[in-house]
């Protein structure tokens, strides 16, 4: 983390779990668990038919409400979509783009991912933008290769005041609902990469401004350590975002010197 740069952000990422109707008690807990003092913005990204709930559920701790996809299209006869616009409107603040999962089931390249990201920014949603590799490119090498591609290609056509708009997040594919996580020595080494490639495209105080989680198997037990590494400024997080006191854990662990 770097408090004096950029914010520290901890995101949760729910997936397809979880109920409207299960927010407040959730909520309640987590509240109950959480640090008095805020160290970092706080996110919880649910399925967009949830965001009002979480939204009301999460005034009193300010955990703030994220979606986990969006249309590429602004409006139309696109059944079953969902615009930034209409997210705008029920009050999210952030939305994932380019998750593993949407890529692997769903089909979506670096093209769409651009493109979503796009559209979210002209609402003034935040994307959180996912990048990461498979285990086969990280055993043959290409890792930060192939992780470059990705960045460069989700900012694509995105201006260095955009960007300011944007958070990227890291998340090797071999490490996301394993319980395989990075060593926070291999997180940081690809988050500082991600930077310079945003530092060569951007510059160097833009690159120094952007928030870089990590995510993959991220833990009330693992968080402290991945997030004193310099260029990791928070975590997405899947299965212990579900568990309110894991999930207060990791938020309290941005309480550390950084
Ligand atoms: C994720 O879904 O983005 C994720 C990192 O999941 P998990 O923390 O469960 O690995």
């Amino acid at each position: 983390m770097n408090r004096k740069y950029r914010k520290t952000v901890i995101a949760g990422n729910w997936k397809m779990n979880q109920l409207a109707s299960t927010i407040k008690p959730f909520m309640e807990e987590l509240k109950a668990n959480l640090p008095k003092n805020k160290t970092c913005d706080i996110v919880l990204c649910t399925p967009a038919v949830m965001v009002p709930a979480m939204i009301k559920a999460g005034k009193d701790c300010k955990v703030a409400a994220g979606a986990q996809d969006v249309s590429k299209y602004e409006k139309g006869a696109y059944t079953g979509e969902v615009s930034a616009d209409q997210l705008a409107d029920i009050g999210a603040k952030y939305c994932i783009v380019g998750h593993s999962e949407r890529r692997q089931y769903h089909g979506e390249d670096d093209m769409l991912v651009n493109a979503k990201a796009k559209a979210l920014l002209a609402k003034g949603i935040t994307p959180i933008i996912c990048v990461g590799e498979s285990l086969e490119q990280r055993e043959m090498d290409l890792t930060m290769e192939y992780v470059a591609y990705q960045v460069k290609a989700a900012l694509s056509g995105i201006d260095a005041a955009q960007l300011r708009h944007c958070i990227i997040a890291y998340e090797p594919i071999w490490a996301i609902g394993t319980g395989k996580t990075a060593t926070a020595e291999q997180a940081q080494e690809v988050c500082e990469g991600i930077r310079a490639v945003i530092r060569k495209i951007y510059g160097a105080r833009p690159a120094r401004a952007v928030s870089i989680l990590y995510g993959g198997s991220m833990n009330a037990k693992n968080a402290a350590e991945l997030l004193a590494q310099p260029d990791i400024d928070g975590g997405l997080i899947g299965g212990a975002s579900l568990k309110p006191v894991d999930f207060a854990t990791i938020v309290a662990a941005t309480a550390q010197e950084a």
